[in-house]
């Protein structure tokens, strides 16, 4: 519509000419204005990072927390990365906004242990277009130099499906970021198309259960044939398994009964900004310790 288009003209800056001709659909217009709208916060330093606390199912400890990125638009409010990520990927924008998410993780994981509090792991999403296009073990080892987090202080995770449509293009970069001493976890483990061939051969250290298996796991009979085969498959191969989206006593119970080493999810805590993570999630836990 004319608002969006306008909008974008004005987005891209004063200096360039931009015609948008009916021929130039819906669609490619609300990509540009977002994609502009990217480049934006980027200056202005309008994205966040929120933390999901991961609970180990044994004995309840802290096992990490999950960096989620997200974007405050001074006038949209809070924007969730389903709805911007896919351009940040397609326009390129995601190696800038990828570079800022590793450092600051890192920076904010090493912030609360200079505060004292314990010691754990934070998780950091990688796209598939970082892999492909960015050297990441060069991107985790500079966020580590410059935060000063030991590299037992990162995990990073890939999806599934980029490692195992890619896997000779990320094989190398794996290899890099065991030799520096960060682990690697793969997410939304069972939605893609495992080799286990390949599985067995990786450097791999988690498996991230999605959470369309582990949601459905107690009440349905494939969601639980899978979620109890990703379990087994990771203890076969000295691998830790979290499950992902835990909402319901149910789904924990079910977890716990069936060997799965953690979980995350609404029932215990959803993403925090980083105060109410320290307050509700790291102080809780520097008690009971
Ligand atoms: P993900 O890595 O699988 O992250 C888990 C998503 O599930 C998060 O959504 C989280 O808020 C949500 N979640 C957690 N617990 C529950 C639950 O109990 N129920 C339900 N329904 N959802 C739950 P979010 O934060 O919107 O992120 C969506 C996806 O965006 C992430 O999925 C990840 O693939 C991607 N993402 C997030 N941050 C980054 C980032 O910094 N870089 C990159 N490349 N991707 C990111
Ligand atoms: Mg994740
Ligand atoms: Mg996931
Ligand atoms: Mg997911």
């Amino acid at each position: 519509n004319a608002d969006t288009a306008m909008y974008a003209a004005k987005a891209l800056g004063r200096d360039n000419f931009c015609f948008f001709t009916p021929a130039m659909n819906a669609d490619a217009v609300r990509r540009l204005s977002l994609e502009a709208g990217l480049r934006r916060a980027l200056e202005r330093e309008e994205f966040e990072l929120h933390f999901q606390p991961v609970y180990a199912l044994t004995d309840d400890a802290l096992y990490g927390a999950e960096a989620l990125l997200r974007w405050r638009d001074p006038v949209r409010g809070l924007i969730p990365p389903g709805e911007f990520l896919a351009v940040a990927e397609h326009s390129g924008l995601i190696l800038p906004i990828g570079e800022w998410v590793m450092l600051a993780a890192c920076r904010q994981a090493m912030a609360w242990r200079k505060a004292g509090y314990p010691p754990i792991p934070v998780l950091v999403n990688l796209s598939a277009v970082q892999l492909l296009r960015a050297d990441v073990a060069a991107l985790a080892e500079r966020a580590l130099q410059a935060s000063g987090l030991p590299a037992d202080g990162l995990c990073v995770e890939i999806t599934e499906s980029t490692l195992m449509e890619r896997v000779e293009d990320v094989l190398p970069m794996l290899h890099r970021l065991g030799e520096l001493g960060v682990r690697v976890a793969v997410d939304d483990f069972g939605t893609g198309y495992s080799s286990l061939a390949y599985l067995s051969q990786l450097p791999l250290h988690v498996l991230k259960i999605d959470r369309s298996f582990v949601q459905a796991a107690d009440r349905e009979r494939h969601p639980a044939m899978i979620t109890r085969a990703v379990i087994n498959l990771a203890r076969d191969l000295g691998l830790s398994v979290v499950a992902e989206g835990v909402e319901t006593e149910a789904q924990l119970d079910w977890l716990r009964a069936h060997g799965c080493t953690a979980y995350q999810g609404f029932l215990r805590s959803p993403p925090l900004p980083p105060r109410l993570f320290a307050e509700r999630v790291l102080a809780q836990k520097a008690r009971v310790q």
